[in-house]
């Protein structure tokens, strides 16, 4: 891909070779691509969602119905050849679909070559110029990009507002423009030493004067997009992982940003080397965090973030973005169907890395997540976390569900199959799947081989339903010399159970329920903690009764879920604590 960026117009050109590889069973007589720029336009579906959802995303609001001519996104593109061949394009908005001039059969190439052409808009949401900190251009989701194909057909998902799924490819870029930009980009640059900029270390200056015309040449492989940012004031420097990438950091020169930027590089190492340990080896050779965008946006090798915010806010979006490197990046899930997936997952480990970080040792890393989930619940705005990205009714479901959800939903896995299987599975996931495109199954079958349990139950319902878990202690008595403890499954939702006793001496008794449709239970010390194994609760009975051997009179509490680990609604049922001299506990 060639192209060249005018600063006057804010147009650019660009044309390109796409080799295309059809590794589906399928004969394609159509491909599709995503035209992104052509949100940014009054009545485009991005902008009348924003103006017609209850609770409308404060960055785009209205703003898009009010754009100028000079102000709006436009990306068309020129002329399409397939092997030489024109082909028939038909324009649809954000989308665009192309009727090949011969069909491609399956594990054939063909080779289409196109121009293109489009204006920047001001920036608006992710992409597009002179951002809220003066950032010339966040070029994201800026070129004609094809769209994927896979088991269930084509994926041209119009922008209306949520994320990404894409094409694996191999990216051979050279970017056109002033000579004093900086540019930051996904990928490696070919010609460090013709640029400058602090990409080499030779002749050529860290700042170079405008007037000129400078050509960034990039090459990424295994990527499935390309993004770019460029400014003429950023200050570039860099630092190295061991034993991973080199990491490339741009802010815009001022004094505001110093203080905090100088000490991000350190932070992100150690969150590299952490990921690395933990969750699988980060597989490309760079990554550059770049002040630009509206927020924190991840792009392969590259994030934007906003850059005029304090130490923590500014350490926390960058290891949130540069872990979306393993999930986005790497694993990439298809991100408008299941976005819990990426967020979600995103946030488990980020919640990780920021307890390494910044520990908190009293404070499970966590637990947000189940507060967050509960939140949803609590405001009557649930909706299954299968719901199509751009399809939840409100902003707040969406991204209760992605964030909290997917966080919890990983966590409270714990809860069913040990919280070393977790540990261990989510490697194994990363390297099971990585650049595989995985959906839930492939994620319901690595925990299911780690743990040797049934899942689908936890797979099934958790995720295509709003059933919630409430379990609930309904009676302790002293029976026979011993206690009887009943519990009962109020909510619809399943789980396994952990019980604990408190025994007036101070000492802890942890017991575990497994449920009978897991056929199997964490048993072999994939806990943190130890404890005894009791029978199994029958999926089918909404109650569970146990006699222990432990006088009643020694007894101090009885709880459920002891760790906080699920997502149970109602905690006020989970407790029971007995005074001296108490005769039992029965619910009224
Ligand atoms: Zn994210």
């Amino acid at each position: 891909m060639q192209v060249s960026l005018d600063e006057n117009s804010h147009m650019y050109n660009g044309s390109s070779k796409l080799i295309y590889w059809n590794n589906s069973p399928d004969t394609l007589r159509e491909v599709f691509f995503h035209l992104y720029f052509n949100a940014f336009r009054p009545g485009s579906e991005m902008d009348v969602r924003s103006r017609t959802i209850i609770d409308p995303d404060t960055r785009i609001g209205d703003r898009i119905a009010k754009l100028s001519p000079e102000e709006m996104g436009r990306l068309t593109m020129g002329v399409f050849t397939q092997d030489g061949k024109p082909a028939t394009m038909e324009h649809m908005g954000t989308v665009l679909k192309v009727t090949l001039a011969k069909p491609l059969l399956p594990n054939k190439s063909t080779t289409f070559n196109y121009t293109f052409n489009g204006q920047v808009p001001i920036q608006i949401r992710r992409s597009g110029r002179n951002n809220s900190e003066g950032v010339a251009y966040s070029m994201a989701q800026w070129y004609p990009k094809l769209a994927e194909y896979d088991l269930r057909g084509w994926h041209a998902d119009p922008y209306v507002g949520r994320e990404f799924f894409g094409v694996w490819g191999d990216f051979d870029v050279t970017l056109e423009l002033d000579s004093a930009f900086t540019v930051a980009s996904t990928g490696v640059l070919q010609n460090p030493s013709a640029i400058g900029h602090g990409y080499s270390l030779g002749s050529k200056p860290l700042k170079r004067p405008a007037g000129e015309k400078l050509k960034w040449h990039f090459k990424a492989e295994d990527v499935h997009d390309f993004a770019w940012v460029a400014d003429k004031t950023y200050i570039h420097t860099t630092e190295q992982v061991p034993d991973g990438p080199l990491l490339h950091f741009f802010r815009k020169d001022d004094p505001d940003t110093k203080e905090v930027w100088d000490q991000l590089p350190g932070y992100m190492v150690r969150c590299f080397q952490y990921m690395n340990a933990h969750f699988g080896t980060y597989p490309w050779p760079q990554f550059s965090f770049a002040q630009g965008g509206d927020g924190g946006m991840e792009y392969p090798m590259l994030t934007l973030i906003l850059g005029k915010r304090r130490l923590g806010g500014v350490v926390g979006t960058s290891v949130h973005e540069s872990i979306h490197s393993w999930y986005y990046g790497a694993l990439a899930s298809n991100e408008g169907q299941y976005p819990w997936m990426d967020e979600g997952f995103t946030e488990y480990a980020g919640s990780c890395v920021m307890q390494e970080l910044f520990p908190k040792p009293d404070e499970d890393p966590h637990a947000s997540s189940i507060t967050g989930y509960r939140s949803m619940v609590n405001s009557g705005k649930h909706e299954p976390a299968s719901i199509h990205a751009d399809h939840f009714k409100t902003n707040k479901a969406y991204s209760n569900t992605a964030y909290s959800f997917g966080e919890m939903f990983v966590y409270q896995l714990g809860a069913v199959v040990g919280e070393k299987n977790v540990e261990q599975g989510l490697v194994r996931y990363f390297e099971t799947c990585k650049f595989k495109h995985p959906g839930p199954v492939d994620f319901e079958r690595v925990m299911e081989k780690q743990s040797g349990l049934e899942l689908d139950w936890y797979f099934n319902e958790w995720i295509n339903t709003t059933r919630t878990l409430d379990m609930g202690i309904r009676s302790v008595m002293g029976v026979n010399g011993g206690i009887r403890i009943e519990l009962e499954r109020i909510g619809d939702q399943l789980m396994p159970v952990d019980l604990r006793l408190v025994l007036r001496d101070g000492r802890i008794l942890d017991h575990h329920i497994p449920l009978s449709l897991s056929l199997g239970s964490k048993n072999d010390g994939s806990e943190h903690f130890e404890f005894s194994l009791l029978p199994v609760w029958q999926w089918t009975n909404p109650t569970y009764s146990l006699d222990l051997p432990v006088p009643f009179s020694e007894l101090r509490a009885v709880s459920i879920d002891p760790l906080q680990r699920t997502a149970d609604m109602d905690l006020l049922n989970n407790m029971v604590e007995f005074p001296e001299g108490a005769e039992g506990f029965a619910k009224p």
